[in-house]
């Protein structure tokens, strides 16, 4: 569904402004200002063919127009769709591509993202390339006759490697390619893909923008008509759409995405500066400090560095490793990120197990390596919770 930015005459509205009103508008029936939970699977025909706009919940709910239009607005985009899981907005991506084309990523990648593009699409003869993509002139010389789509995470899981979504941009306009940009670490309050010229942006709207750890839902955004309707054929006829109550949660977390955003910055600034100076810690991943490699391309692109931190403690091992995510009493242990509540993980064992250890120590996840998705809880008591895990 089209959405006209949201406008206050001539002006649009701030980013603060659409998280709340962002393609939304009082529900139509009785005013309800959150748009109701349209928990149906049809809509009543007065004549076939005469219905309100919608169908079948397959093809479209208004609760997940809601959330749709919602996301398109964040990411100055024009349509949104809206996916049962992040996974499910990937594979319909993925979806637009055909036997013999060849799609080149980031080489640190989303575990689950490395699973679905060799475990399964592969075998329907698509090839995936890795790379690195701090070098334009490599990457620009993987590109052959076939390759259709470049797909590129920023800030990488979990190595915190930003690229550089412009210079990206501008290889795939040069050789008619599909640029498309996974936002799930960064989301729209810190970095805006379409802007910088993709084609696609996707998110796991499970981590930051529901952003209680309540759902797992997954979307897209893009700008050009046509390739929304290609992404809308295969929605409905893949169907992994996102149900009535997820979509109204996940619209719900939206709202706050940005006061959320704001705190979870703060609070991994101060992390990440803690970690750097403790005598028992190695090595820090972090796109804010002046000495990441990739820091000028982050404050270029960025309008902050989040909340998402990777560390290796001195000395660490897989078994050290275990022993402090397992000490850690208010970072809890567990898979995913981006929730109000603070995350800790150990990809080696956890996110990244899916990816054989020789290609993921190539990237830097080593068996110490720790990740933290920083929540908004006070800081000191984060802190207090790292120290004493780390004595
Ligand atoms: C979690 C995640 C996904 C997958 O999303 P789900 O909602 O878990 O299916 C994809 N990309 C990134 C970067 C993620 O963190």
């Amino acid at each position: 569904m089209y959405v006209d930015s949201l406008k206050m005459g001539k002006k649009e509205l701030k980013f603060n402004s659409k998280a709340i009103h962002g393609g939304q508008e009082p529900d139509a029936a009785y005013g309800a200002v959150m748009p109701p939970i349209y928990q149906t699977s049809t809509y009543a025909q007065t004549t076939p063919g005469g219905h309100k706009g919608y169908e079948y919940s397959r093809g479209g709910n208004p609760t997940r127009s809601a959330l749709e239009n919602a996301v398109a607005s964040l990411e100055n985009g024009r349509y949104g769709l809206a996916f049962g899981s992040g996974m499910a907005a990937i594979d319909a991506v993925l979806k637009l591509l055909s036997p013999g084309d060849e799609l080149i990523c980031t080489s640190d990648l989303y575990g689950g993202s490395y699973r679905l593009f060799k475990g399964i699409y592969e075998k329907y003869g698509i090839k995936f390339q890795f790379s690195d993509m701090t070098d334009m002139g490599v990457l620009a010389d993987q590109i052959n006759a076939n390759t259709r789509m470049i797909w590129v995470e920023t800030p990488t899981n979990p190595m915190m490697n930003i690229i550089d979504i412009e210079a990206v941009a501008k290889i795939t306009k040069t050789y008619d390619l599909l640029l498309a940009v996974d936002n799930t670490f960064a989301t729209p309050y810190l970095q805006r893909p379409l802007d910088l010229g993709a084609d696609i942006v996707m998110h796991s709207a499970t981590k930051y923008l529901a952003g209680h750890s309540d759902v797992v839902v997954g979307v897209l955004a893009v700008k050009d008509e046509k390739l929304a309707d290609q992404l809308y054929f295969i929605q409905k006829s893949s169907g992994g759409i996102s149900g009535p109550m997820d979509s109204f949660l996940t619209l719900r977390g939206i709202k706050t995405l940005h006061v959320r955003m704001q705190r979870h910055c703060e609070n991994g600034a101060a992390i990440a500066t803690y970690l750097v100076g403790h005598p028992r810690v190695e090595k820090v991943y972090w796109p804010g400090f002046e000495s990441h490699p990739n820091h000028e391309i982050a404050k270029k692109q960025m309008e902050g560095f989040g909340g998402m931190i990777s560390f290796v403690p001195k000395s660490g091992s897989y078994q050290n490793a275990i022993k402090f995510v397992e000490r850690l009493k208010i970072f809890t242990l567990a898979e995913s990120l981006g929730g109000v509540e603070s995350l800790v993980g150990h990809p080696a064992s956890m996110s990244h197990g899916s990816i054989p250890k020789v290609e993921r120590e190539k990237n830097g996840v080593v068996d110490a390596l720790i990740r933290l998705s920083v929540g908004i809880e006070d800081v000191a008591d984060l802190i207090d919770d790292l120290e004493q895990a780390l004595n």
